[in-house]
């Protein structure tokens, strides 16, 4: 079933400016800035600007545009952060099991540290 967008969702207000954030980038589909509660050195939230509730809400609705803009973005904000070497990593969590906190769309952008195994163990 498909998820509601809730308008008054942390980012959303960010968006409207009704809240303030570190910005790092901004284009037409998208938005990044620094996670209030940064787990490495660089903690980069990348964003669409549409109200997009997950992954799984973004890759079913939003356009060609929408989609290449966000990842197009996503490299660009690891490119300027200086982290493409010695690496980077990206993580979206969609959702209750993937402990899903904010409900918009957003990608972790995680950097300048040793960032250790994928996943911890269950
Ligand atoms: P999630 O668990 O939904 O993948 O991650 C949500 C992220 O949003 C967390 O890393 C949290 O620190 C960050 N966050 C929550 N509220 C705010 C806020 O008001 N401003 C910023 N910049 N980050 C936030």
């Amino acid at each position: 079933m498909a998820k509601t967008y809730d308008p008054n969702n942390i980012f959303a207000r960010i968006l409207r400016g009704e809240i303030p954030c570190k910005k790092v980038m901004e284009t037409e589909h998208a938005l990044a800035f620094h996670d209030i509660n940064p787990q490495a050195p660089t903690h980069i939230l990348v964003i669409p600007k549409g109200p997009y509730v997950d992954m799984d809400d973004f890759t079913a609705k939003a356009s060609e545009a929408e989609i290449a803009g966000l990842f197009r973005a996503v490299g660009e904000v690891a490119r300027q952060a200086g982290a493409v070497e010695p690496g980077y990593r990206i993580l979206s969590n969609c959702g209750a099991d993937a402990h899903q906190e904010v409900p918009h769309l957003h990608i972790h952008v995680f950097a300048g540290r040793d960032l250790g195994r994928m996943l911890a163990k269950a």
